[in-house]
């Protein structure tokens, strides 16, 4: 009788019912965990995902290494949930300065586990079922199951390329909103766009007519901006990077986000913020003392540190601020001609470490496969990093299921990278091109 018992209750442990909670449906699949997986087996220059592979600066490292070794043992400690006192007050006096505006640093900042957590807080903080939420293509891919997870639908609107002139390159300024098309995705379910300038993938920085017109149609529409600023710093030719925050009415509707990662080049830190109006961030506050409460304070701590001294150098040429867009333009100025050398146009970009390339005159090598359910530069991506040794992201893991197929000619590459990387990208490419011509 025992063994028959135990056998049954056995056979009843094995569960049957459906495990999965129905807002995780359609957004299992990732590009990064595929990706970094392909180029960590096959590349012997990854371009791929975005980190630089140069070290961070000194001065940071020293500040995390110095608040590990003076002895302030409670570094090791939790510190406020939302928030590092000196990192919340350093970020308000910073943006205080960019913003020209008073903020309260434990109401107007909030410190996050990298910006990814920050957005994640926004659209659980702020979109309800029903909520659509503009998304502007080509996006940051984890938008849309973000606003999905909060029960939201994303509405997509995308930058059109416009050819460019004089036979020039083409720039990530080609690269335009239709004002009507924008304009017609606005109605009263709409409770927030996604704003990212500049722009990952394409490098574009929007300007401030580009700007002026989204102010407008959210100031019209009463809707929420979540402007993902991380790229803040990085900015070329002079062009000037604009907070649609400082523009008239969007105080009050606006969440900027930004990431020590990117500003700092020290991406596995995952330290983040959110800068905006208490009305907001109160309610941001909310999911993330219920989620993830606090992040690393010795990071917290080292960031802080390196707010600091950009503010003491703030607009000075020893600024990392200014330094590192420097060094960027250059990298990116040298893999445009490596990229232009060999054919595979690459669209200038305006900003960020990131730069699109046309792959049509390299079709040749990878034929179609006109059944296969993925995107055509999906395979071409893999089959360049299996074959050729040089990573990169098919573009069109930047656009909603509805629009990958009107961009499948074109890969995203990195260009925060060591010279040797770019020089090893640059040997693969014409050796590449050699053996197409020969
Ligand atoms: N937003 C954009 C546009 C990004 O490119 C990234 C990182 N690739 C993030 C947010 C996430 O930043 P973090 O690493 O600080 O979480």
């Amino acid at each position: 009788v025992k063994a028959s018992n135990s056998l049954s209750f056995s056979l009843q442990a094995k569960m049957s019912r459906p495990v999965q909670a129905r807002r995780l449906e359609g957004i299992d699949k990732n590009i990064w965990v595929e990706f970094v997986k392909l180029a960590a087996a096959y590349s012997k220059a990854n371009l791929g995902q975005g980190f630089p592979d140069f070290p961070a600066p000194d001065f940071l490292t020293e500040a995390f290494t110095r608040a590990l070794s003076e002895g302030n043992h409670m570094l090791h400690q939790y510190t406020r949930a939302f928030g590092h006192p000196p990192l919340v007050k350093v970020l308000a006096q910073f943006f205080e300065k960019l913003l020209g505006r008073d903020l309260d640093p434990m109401t107007n900042v909030m410190v996050t586990v990298g910006a990814y957590q920050a957005l994640f807080c926004c659209f659980q903080a702020l979109v309800d079922e029903g909520d659509e939420v503009i998304i502007i293509e080509p996006f940051f891919d984890c938008y849309e199951p973000m606003v999905k997870m909060a029960g939201g639908t994303p509405v997509f609107v995308s930058l059109r390329p416009n050819p460019p002139k004089d036979g020039k390159l083409m720039s990530s300024a080609d690269w335009q909103l239709d004002p009507a098309e924008l304009a017609s995705k606005f109605n009263e379910r709409t409770k927030a766009i996604v704003l990212n300038s500049p722009n990952n993938p394409l490098g574009k920085v929007f300007s401030r007519g580009e700007l002026g017109l989204i102010a407008e149609l959210c100031v019209k529409h009463d809707v929420l901006c979540i402007s993902d600023e991380v790229y803040e710093w990085l900015v070329y030719d002079g062009k000037q990077h604009i907070r649609i925050a400082s523009l008239q009415g969007m105080w009050d509707r606006t969440v900027i986000i930004g990431s020590a990662g990117k500003t700092f080049s020290a991406t596995g830190w995952k330290v983040g913020w959110v800068v905006g109006p208490n009305r907001l961030l109160q309610h941001l506050r909310t999911v993330h003392q219920n989620s993830v409460y606090h992040c690393a304070t010795i990071a917290q701590e080292a960031v802080a540190q390196g707010f600091q001294r950009e503010l003491m150098l703030y607009g000075k040429p020893e600024s990392y601020f200014v330094q590192l867009p420097k060094e960027l333009q250059q990298k990116r100025d040298w893999l445009v001609q490596s990229l232009d050398g060999v054919g595979m146009k690459p669209i200038v970009p305006e900003g960020t470490y990131f730069l699109v390339a046309d792959i049509s005159q390299f079709k040749s090598d990878v034929p179609d496969a006109p059944n296969s359910d993925e995107p055509y530069d999906y395979r071409f991506a893999k089959w360049m990093v299996k074959n050729k040794g040089l990573a990169a992201i098919p573009l069109s893991a930047f656009y909603s299921n509805a629009h990958k197929n009107n961009y499948t000619n074109f890969i995203r590459f990195c260009f925060a990278k060591e010279e040797a990387t770019l020089k090893a990208a640059n040997d693969i490419l014409q050796k590449w091109k050699q053996e197409k011509t020969s």
